[in-house]
This record gives structure tokens, sequence and C-alpha cells, in this order.
């Protein structure tokens, strides 16, 4: 219960009695015993709560600490400190983040802090714990900054994560990536030096076989010289297709842009195939939209693209017809979309073969025993060499029934006139004008290897020129010391002193040797070491094995600079 009592007087001031009143309190205090009960299960549940968090925070898979402004700790929690082997009372109030941090992260945390302080927020930063025992642990970091009401910065909350597994995957790829490019650069060099070492012999055979043929009289030898000829040229387009390819995937392959009419591109490998197909009674035939203008794109590469379609068509056609079909659709204002189609009606191919056909080293037909010979690359090839002009390649076909190949490539318009084509060609043969009008030149053959010397020396006399030999490029520089030539023909590898060094040393002569045109002729055929010629300045580049034809052309064109 609860009591209350008063005192009364009388005017004298004199005590009379005492007045009081009595409260039955039962209920309130079995209110307050209550009261208490819960007050007590609350402290429970939050001491229980709060080690319930604890043992989160502490057992958490990630590292969780708080800095103050300085960058002490205030916080760790049990995860981190597992990671970097101290105690919580070493670190606490007493180490700095820095402290725990390699040297490269040093940094980073120097730089990164005041941002983190200023900006309250920093994601993803990778950076690297020093263990108490000296050894590092790859970690990713994430902070927040934490604010009072007044605005002011209380702490940090950083969460880190264990980034050893990641940093190690990155590593094994970068291995990886690296063996793999290494194992790129040995295969880009064997190429170079295989492609080197068969043109080499290639060279003399096809240059003598030439030279032979010349001055033979007897048709019997004149059909051997001529089938010589044939396999020497087969086994180069063999070793090119296999070039092709390796540098395509090698990444190595370079477009030359210029600007050409693809229907006159397409005209010239009808011709060229025509008398083939003529032979098996199989009608070879063109038709096209008509272009508006020249197109810039790589003509050769269109070209090969579609002698490998259109040889084909030969090859598994037997008799009936191939069309050749070129269709533009413009893109947008300045480039088109070429569509290039070889229907034939020959041996067909099953669905079931269609798509592998394009893969390298894939035939129908791969047995022994099979009709058709082939290496199975020209399909690849065409594909590939779509894909470098911005198109695609496929097929379309019925066994028995026939075949339609066909590759796509964007090709920009071309924004010069279109040339004059007819004017432009001279019907004469560049080896007639040369004799008419350019005998009696003094040429320098630079050359170590004496049947190409041979081979170019006799070239160069059929058409009246004055030749000079030298050994290499120091003899060269002898002998441009002592008379003038009008070109220079330079092989690239030779002992003593190779073509670039004497091309440099000559352009560093007074007077003409500036200009004299300098042609590289090489066996290497690749784009880089056409590069490093015309760096050390040479004008041209000529690849062995010389082709009359193609040499003719050339020094034709550099005589009459
Ligand atoms: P190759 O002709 O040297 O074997 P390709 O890559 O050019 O290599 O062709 C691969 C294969 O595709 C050929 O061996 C042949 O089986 C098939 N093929 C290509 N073109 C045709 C065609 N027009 N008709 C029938 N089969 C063809």
């Amino acid at each position: 219960m609860l009591s209350r009592g008063q005192p009364i007087r009388d005017a004298d001031g004199k005590l009379t009695h005492y007045i009081g009143i009595v409260v039955d309190i039962s209920a309130r205090k079995r209110a307050e015993i209550k009261l208490e009960h819960h007050r007590n299960e609350l402290e429970q549940l939050v001491e229980y709560r709060t080690a319930e968090l604890s043992s989160l925070y502490n057992q958490a898979p990630c590292g969780y600490h708080s800095l103050d402004r300085d960058g002490m700790f205030i916080t760790v929690n049990d995860t981190e400190l597992s990671w970097i082997g101290y105690t919580r009372e070493e670190i606490i109030g007493r180490m700095h983040a820095v402290e725990i941090l390699s040297p490269d992260s040093r940094e980073l945390f120097e730089i990164n802090f005041p941002k983190l302080l200023e900006t309250g927020e920093l994601a993803g930063l990778e950076c690297e714990f020093v263990r108490k025992d000296g050894s590092l642990m790859p970690i990713l970091l994430h902070a927040r900054a934490i604010f009072d009401n007044n605005g002011q910065f209380s702490h940090t909350l950083s969460t880190i994560i264990d980034n050893t597994g990641r940093k190690q995957a990155e590593k094994a790829w970068i291995t990886a990536r690296e063996a793999a490019e290494s194992a790129n650069r040995a295969k880009s060099v064997f190429l170079a030096n295989m492609s080197h070492e068969i043109r080499t012999p290639l060279s003399a055979i096809i240059g003598l076989s030439h030279i032979m043929k010349r001055g033979s009289t007897d048709p019997v030898q004149a059909n051997y010289l001529s089938k010589i000829d044939n396999s020497a040229h087969h086994l180069l387009a063999v070793i090119n297709d296999i070039l092709d390819l390796s540098k395509i995937e090698a990444d190595k392959f370079i477009l030359e842009e210029s600007d050409f009419n693809v229907l006159e591109a397409a005209q010239n490998v009808a011709s060229m195939l025509y008398e083939q197909a003529a032979k098996k009674s199989v009608s070879l035939s063109l038709e096209g939209d008509q272009f508006p203008s020249l197109l810039r794109g790589d003509p050769t590469r269109f070209t090969q693209a579609l002698l490998n379609l259109v040889g084909n068509a030969v090859k598994f056609t037997d008799h009936g017809a191939i069309v050749i079909r070129i269709r533009q659709q413009p893109i947008n204002g300045n480039q088109v979309l070429v569509r290039t189609e070889v229907e034939d009606n020959g041996i067909g191919i099953a669905a079931d073969d269609l798509q592998r056909l394009f893969r390298p080293f894939e035939q129908v037909d791969g047995s022994q025993t099979r009709r058709y010979s082939g290496t199975g690359l020209g399909l690849a090839i065409t594909r590939r060499l779509a894909e470098l002009m911005g198109g695609k390649a496929g097929v379309e076909s019925t066994p028995g029934k026939g075949s339609t190949f066909w590759f796509t490539a964007r090709l920009k318009i071309a924004s010069a006139k279109p040339l004059m084509q007819e004017e432009c060609k001279n019907h004469e043969p560049d080896k007639d004008i040369l004799k008419k009008k350019f005998a009696g030149l003094h040429i320098l053959v630079v050359e170590d290897e004496p049947i190409n010397q041979l081979i170019a020396t006799t070239f160069l006399e059929d058409v009246g020129m004055e030749v000079k030999v030298a050994n290499n490029g120091l003899e060269a520089l002898n002998l441009v010391a002592a008379e003038p030539f009008a070109l220079i023909l330079m092989d690239m590898q030779m002992p003593e002193m190779d073509g670039i060094e004497a091309t440099r040393k000559i352009r560093q002569l007074p007077n003409e040797w500036n200009t004299v045109p300098i042609v590289a002729m090489t066996a290497n055929a690749f784009t880089e070491d056409r590069a490093k010629c015309l760096e050390a300045g040479m004008n041209d580049f000529i690849t062995k094995p010389i082709y009359p034809e193609n040499f003719y052309t050339l020094l034709l064109f550099w005589l009459r600079k």
C-alpha cells in the first residue's frame, strides 16, 4: 500500500491529530515486477543479438575494420586479424593502416584516404596486406566514411576481400597468354624462314627453266620445261596459301588499299580460268551490276578470294556452265556491299559437309583414293579474306545438281574520278618497250646467290641492259662510288653487309644517290620486311621467285620515273 499523512493543529499551533490516506497499490506493484521482468528479457535479447552481430562481424568471410581520421585502427574483425597475424590488442589504437600495407599499397593509401574523407566512398581498390610474418596477401578494399549528425567525420568502415584467387587466375592467364604469344611469334619466325628457304630454290627452278626455254628449240624439251614451270608455280601457290592462312591467323595480314574496278577484277579471274573450263566443255560467264565508279579496297585479295571459288567451280564441274555474278548494295553514302557469287552445276555437296568446308584443311573427300587434288585451304582463305574485307562467305548446294559459293565485301566508293582504263593500258608488252626505249642503261644487281645473279642478269640482258653484279652490300658501295647506275636491285640477306644497311649507306652518298631507284629483291614474303625496306630508303619490293612479266613491269615503272 501507499500511505500519506499530515499533522493537524489548533489555533494556538498545538498538534491535535493526524489525518492520513492509504492507497492499495498491489496492481501497480504487479505491473512493476512485470516490467522489470520484461526489461531483463530485453537486455538478454540485446546481449544475445549483440553477440550474434559480433560473431557475424567477426567471422564474416571478409575483413572489416574502422579507422579514425588519422588512419589509426578503431575496430577490426577476427577474420582480418587471422589474415594479417596480429592480435586485436596489437592493433587497436596502436597501429596505423599503412603499417599493414605493402610499399606500393601505401602509396595508394596516401592518395586515396584523403579522397575517402572527402567523397565518403572508395570502391574496388586493389592492394596488398603485409602480414606480421612479412608475407604478402592481395586484397580488394571497399570503404565508406561515416559522418555524425553535424556532418563531422566520425570513422571509416572498410570491407576487405581476399583477392588471392583472382590474382592467381590473372597470373595464370597472363602466363598462358604470354606462352601463346611466344608460340605465335615462333610460328611467324618459322613461317618466314620456311618461306625464305622454299622460295630460294623455287626461284632457281622457275628462273632457270625460263632461261632454258628461251634458248630451246627442241619441242620435247620445251614441253618438259613447261611442265617444270607449271609444277613450280603450283608449289608456289600452295606455299603462298599456307603462308596467307598463317598470316591471317596470326593477325599479321594487312590489306592494301587502292582504287579498282570490281567487274574488271572478275573479268580477269574469268579469263585466267577460261581455257581450263573450255577444256572440260564448261562455259564460264560473268554477270554483274554496273558499278558507278571505282571501289577502294585490296584488288589482289579480292581477286584471290574469287579465284579460289571459280577455281573450285571449274575443278568440281565436268560439263555445263559456271556463272560469276557480282551484285552491289549501297550501305551508306560512301560504301557498298559487293556480293560475289559463283554458281556451278558440278558435283554438289551434301548438307552435312557444307559448313566444315570453310575450315582449314577440310575437304568433302579427304581419302587417299580421292579424285580431286587440293590442300583444302582455298575456302578457308576466301572466308577469312571476306571477313577481313568486312564481309562473309557461304555456300548453298545440292548434291548432283551444283553449288553456289559466295562471299561479300564492304568496299568504299573511291572518291577519285574513274580512271580511263583504256588510256592507261599499254598494248605493247613491257619487255618490248624496255628493249626499245631503255636498252643500254646500267643496272646494278646486288645479290650473293650465284643462281639468282644469273637469273636477274639474264632477264636484264634480255632487254639490253648493261649489268654489274655485287656479291654483297660492301661490294655494292664500292661499285656505286665508281660509276652511276639507272637502277639498283638489292637482295636483303647477304654476308658482309645486308641490303638494308647498304641502302642506308647509298642514300647518304651525295648527288643522284638520293634518288636512284632501289628495288628490294627478297624471298621474305612478310609485310614487315617490306616496311623495313621502305624505311631504309628503298623504293619498291619484288618477291622471289621473280617472274619475267612482273619483273619487266616493275623495271619499266621505275625507269620511267
Ligand atoms: P581444295 O579445293 O584445295 O580441296 P578448298 O578449301 O578450296 O580446298 O575446298 C574444300 C573442299 O570443298 C573441296 O575439296 C571440295 O570437297 C569442296 N568444294 C569446294 N568447292 C566446290 C564446288 N564448287 N563443288 C563441289 N565441291 C566443292
